[in-house]
């Protein structure tokens, strides 16, 4: 292998070039060069490998950190220090800055990057939802799912060609399952690439289908997994089985299977991250002497000493009452209770007297009341 250009010089950004500026030499470069812009030019692809491999390298704030230290060695896979064994061009952050760059080029999505190769490709990622219980999200649980599961077909080994034959190359793409034409736009001709009419982009035509699979190659069999919630999780969060997808085409690996969890609400509790929060209606007399109560907590009833005195709306802490963290189900947030003193709606004649009595006892503030009932401002 040929001495390494410095990455740095590969993308023509200064040693100190930030985030921003990394990216944005990288994505000038690789609109440049991409083969799809420039078919059949070896210095472009070779030009685009490099700066792919300058931007996966800078962009990642710990390899940045050992290139800088170690320079390309730590990287070229001889048993540098980190150990990296190579370049992996499928992280996220590739696939985010290619996303934004093929949009720019074909002026659609990514959609489109999967049948740019005929090479292996993994499967999609498959989504669906399961409903749990608010006390399930908040302690994990098992749940199974069943679903509509695409396995390779058992008779055709996935060719999709009838036991004996075989799929031949497309005639119309010569095999490569992408066809480039040339359009007259307002800025002069524009090469374009479209995936094959013909064979869909694998490359293959089928002449006689497989009667199991219909000439697909897969067979749509329902398939129940089982599903570990973790405690904490809250509603909108995803649990991912990998290798549970669509399968990949051309021996490339199974795709995600992602579990939404979608979280029902609870009559009592609400949620917001890991902190529960409830109301407690307390009596006046209460309120007013203290002694106990009890409160609903996800864990069961916990008594509670209410302070003589308590005012409505007092707030109560119950440390380690609330939602398990994700990270670590043992570190739990806590439960706010809202105290809400409630002031008697329906008293018969006793427990009136016995109020007024109290409230002569307290210096006599009903007798205000009463003045202002003459006046006629209150009913
Ligand atoms: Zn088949
Ligand atoms: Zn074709």
């Amino acid at each position: 292998m040929a001495e390494k250009r410095d990455y740095y010089e590969v993308l023509g950004i200064p040693k100190d070039a930030d985030d921003a500026a990394i990216k944005k030499a990288y994505r000038a470069l690789a609109k440049k060069y991409h083969p799809d812009t420039n078919p059949g030019d070896a210095a472009a692809a070779e030009k685009f490998k490099e700066a792919s491999e300058a931007y996966s390298v800078l962009s990642d704030p710990d390899k940045r950190r050992q290139y800088d230290q170690f320079g390309s060695a730590a990287f070229d896979g001889n048993g540098g220090p980190g150990g990296f064994g190579g370049f992996d061009f499928s992280g996220a952050d590739m696939g985010d800055i290619f996303g934004d760059i093929f949009g720019d080029i074909f002026g659609g999505g990514r959609s489109r990057s999967g049948a740019r190769y005929n090479g292996p490709s993994r499967g999609a990622n498959v989504r669906t939802s399961v409903r749990i219980t608010f006390e399930d999200a908040i302690f994990g649980c098992e749940k199974e799912i069943e679903l509509n599961y695409k396995e390779e077909c058992a008779s055709c080994h996935g060719s999709g060609a009838k036991a004996g034959t075989s799929p031949v190359t497309c005639p119309k793409c010569n095999g490569k399952g992408k066809i480039m034409y040339t359009q007259q736009s307002f800025f002069g001709q524009v090469q374009n690439v479209q995936t094959c009419p013909d064979c869909g982009g694998t490359g293959r035509i089928i002449k006689e289908k497989c009667p199991d699979c219909y000439g697909t190659g897969y067979i749509t069999k329902r398939k129940k997994f089982k599903v570990t919630i973790p405690a904490g999780i809250d509603n909108g969060q995803s649990v991912r089985l990998a290798g549970a997808g669509e399968p990949g085409t051309n021996g490339g690996e199974r795709g995600d299977l992602l579990v939404e969890a979608v979280v029902s609400g609870h009559p009592i509790f609400k949620r917001q991250d890991t902190s529960i929060f409830s109301t407690v209606p307390i009596s006046f007399t209460r309120a007013a002497l203290g002694g106990p109560i009890r409160i609903k907590t996800v864990d069961g009833d916990v008594e509670y000493e209410v302070k003589a005195g308590t005012q409505t709306d007092t707030k109560v802490r119950l440390k380690g009452k609330g939602v398990p963290s994700l990270r670590n189900k043992a570190v739990r947030g806590d439960h706010y209770v809202t105290l809400v003193v409630q002031v008697p709606e329906r008293m018969n004649e006793a427990q009136k007297e016995a109020l007024r009595r109290f409230d002569e006892a307290m210096g006599g503030d009903s007798s205000e009341g009463e003045k202002h009932k003459k006046k006629g401002i209150f009913k």
